[in-house]
């Protein structure tokens, strides 16, 4: 090969990387090379069959493009899998027993009907690494009610679907605050899906998507975390407010599109809606929002006292003794209104006090032992939409106006306003925010925030229209 074809190849990757962006050129062109160039055919390799066939189908046209631009006698690319030392690394198996300790055992423990995975190599199996599960949290224990009867239906389905089925709503979005049953339900589908064996579920975390993407990268089998990622039938992730890192998101959403175009099931929870997942790019995003988006409410009293019961009862298996009667159950299902959490907290101390001083459970003792558990009632989770509406409202512009363009005063300010209130009473961050009022840079709601904070110093008529509208918001 010659020099200048060299120099032509350093130049197709320039632009390449210009095209895709730093992010999607290291994930998949890094350690693309061109192996030869004859008779208008450019011949480049790729360490494994995973990214040759990933780059052939979503890059190939691309590569042939920044060719043509280089050298218009280039008619054809051919992508080769070159046979390096560093594949046969990552294929060969470990000599490592497949029940040595760590997630990826417990992950095989999972599937109960002592069946096991076949995810490839262990390296990558390990690296896959499904993160824990917890035995008690099944479809049998959920307890079902108003504010979550559709998302259950939802993962239900979703457990319940065979190979091959059409899959109805891809990805199943399910979010909601802290301690509403996320976790549990998505457990739920893990435990359900694999028991029935139809299909391999795995179950990560957000940080275990993290931690294994980035662990492969640096053990250099990022590849074969691709390849076992594809013999899995349903990837559930869960907590996915807190992926974070550039590079980890690019690899997101390569796994999600992947995934989902090979008509596999992707579900996700997370406390927030896609919208508001600010630090994931908008393609993402609408993917995300593209299949089934549910939220689950906050817990009624009804299925607070629901959910004790059950648990109570699943208690009594280990303690035959323990009883709560009937009106302790009512007080906790009235007072501690926080959240499951907070519910299960509440019995264990319960059965801790009923244990260690051999009393029966008392109102009394419940009265004591919950104390710290009754929470004034959270302040509810306000919404950027909702400031703006408020704040128009208040100064009588429109919405539209908020997110305009428009710097005359009787919109400048209101938007300041409404940006400050953005910042102060939700916990989004700047660049969303901005993000949220029309595409604004993040340095123009830390403008916002800064001036409506210098002058409600000073001003008190600001002041106390602030305080007029939060307290409208907080309501
Ligand atoms: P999240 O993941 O949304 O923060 P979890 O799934 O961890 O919440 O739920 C917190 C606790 O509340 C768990 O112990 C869970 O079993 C319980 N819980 C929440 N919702 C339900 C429900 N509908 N039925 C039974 N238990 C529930
Ligand atoms: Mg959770």
């Amino acid at each position: 090969m010659s020099n200048a074809d060299q120099d032509g190849w350093s130049r197709v990757k320039g632009r390449l990387r210009a095209e895709v962006g730093d992010d999607v050129y290291s994930s998949w062109f890094a350690r693309m090379d061109l192996e030869a160039i004859e008779e208008g055919t450019v011949r480049l390799s790729v360490p494994t069959r995973f990214l040759k066939s990933w780059i052939q189908s979503h890059y190939a046209e691309r590569v042939l493009a920044c060719w043509q631009t280089e050298q218009t006698e280039v008619g054809r690319i051919e992508l080769v899998v070159r046979s390096a030392v560093l594949r046969s690394a990552i294929i060969k198996p470990k000599a490592e027993p497949e029940t040595s300790a760590g997630d990826g055992t417990r992950f095989n423990n999972s599937l109960g009907n002592g069946r096991t995975l076949s995810l490839g190599d262990p390296g990558a199996h390990e690296a896959l690494g499904g993160s824990p599960l917890d035995a008690r949290l099944t479809f049998e224990t959920f307890v079902v009610g108003r504010s979550n009867t559709l998302a259950q239906a939802a993962a239900k389905q979703v457990a319940a679907a065979k190979r091959g089925d059409a899959v109805m709503f891809n990805p199943l979005y399910i979010h909601a605050g802290v301690g509403l049953g996320k976790t549990h339900l998505l457990q739920a589908v893990t435990w359900s899906g694999n028991a029935t064996g139809e299909r391999k579920v795995l179950y990560l975390t957000a940080e275990k998507f993290m931690y294994g993407f980035v662990s492969a990268l640096r053990t250099q089998t990022a590849l074969a975390f691709k390849e076992a990622l594809r013999g899995i039938g349903v990837l559930v992730i869960d907590d996915l407010q807190f992926l974070q890192g550039k590079s980890t998101q690019a690899e997101f959403c390569h796994t999600l599109n992947a995934l989902i175009d090979a008509g596999r099931q992707v579900v996700i929870a997370s406390d927030r809606p896609p919208s508001d997942l600010e630090s994931l790019d908008d393609r993402v995003r609408s993917r995300l929002a593209g299949g089934l988006v549910v939220e689950m409410g906050p817990l009624g009293e009804e299925l607070r006292l629901e959910i004790l019961k059950s648990r109570v009862t699943a208690a009594r298996g280990h303690h035959p003794t323990f009883d709560v009667p009937q009106p302790v159950l009512g007080y906790i299902a009235k007072t501690v209104t926080h959240n499951g959490r907070d519910l299960e907290g509440a019995l264990n101390r319960l059965l801790a006090h009923s244990k260690l001083t051999g009393h029966a459970v008392t109102l009394e003792m419940a009265e004591r032992e919950v104390r710290d558990l009754i929470r004034p009632q959270e302040p509810k989770r306000v919404k950027i939409e909702d400031i703006q509406r408020v704040v128009a409202r208040q100064y009588n512009v429109s919405r539209s106006d908020l997110l305009s363009s428009r710097r005359t005063a009787n919109v400048v300010r209101p938007r300041q306003v409404a940006m400050y209130l953005a910042k102060t009473l939700t916990l989004r961050s700047l660049p969303e925010i901005g993000r949220r009022f029309g595409g604004r840079d993040h340095t123009t709601v830390l403008h916002a925030v800064r001036k409506i904070e210098g002058l409600v110093g000073n001003d008190m008529a600001l002041a106390e229209e602030i305080e007029i509208l939060k307290r409208q918001l907080q309501e």
